[in-house]
């Protein structure tokens, strides 16, 4: 185990300083700011990060006395989760990112429907609406 403390200001009095400590393990990264532990032992911190099936989740225990924490499942924060807006052109009646500002007839950035839009963008599409 690697395991390291960094410090850095009080987001509510700059003046003071607090101290994090950072444990990585095999499965995962342990966070311990200064003054907290966990049911079953000081040492350990009470926020978890480890990876499920290529997912990100993050388990928090907010009550030292407490054995069950909350899971934070990330996988909306993954990149690949990302969307893109498009919005339908009044001009060539197909679809474009919302901000493609070139030539309608780039095929690279005209797209049938939001399907196409999807994938071939390879994520998620949003579609979006002009500000009349
Ligand atoms: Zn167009």
């Amino acid at each position: 185990m690697k395991n390291e403390t960094v410090s850095f200001s009080d987001s509510s009095d700059c003046t003071k300083i607090r101290k994090v400590r950072v444990t990585v393990e095999t499965q995962g990264v342990c966070i311990q700011p200064e003054g907290t532990g966990v049911f079953d032992g000081a040492d350990c911190g009470p926020i978890f990060l480890e990876f499920q099936n290529g997912k990100p989740v993050l388990y928090v225990w907010t009550d030292i006395n407490g054995e069950d924490p909350i899971r934070i499942d990330l996988d909306g924060a993954l990149e690949s989760a990302r969307t893109v807006d498009v919005i339908e052109c009044g001009c060539c009646g197909c679809y474009h990112r919302a901000d493609y500002g070139g030539d309608c007839r780039n095929d690279d950035e005209r797209f049938a429907d939001l399907d196409d839009a999807a994938a071939r963008l390879g994520k998620r599409v949003n579609e979006v609406y002009p500000v009349s």
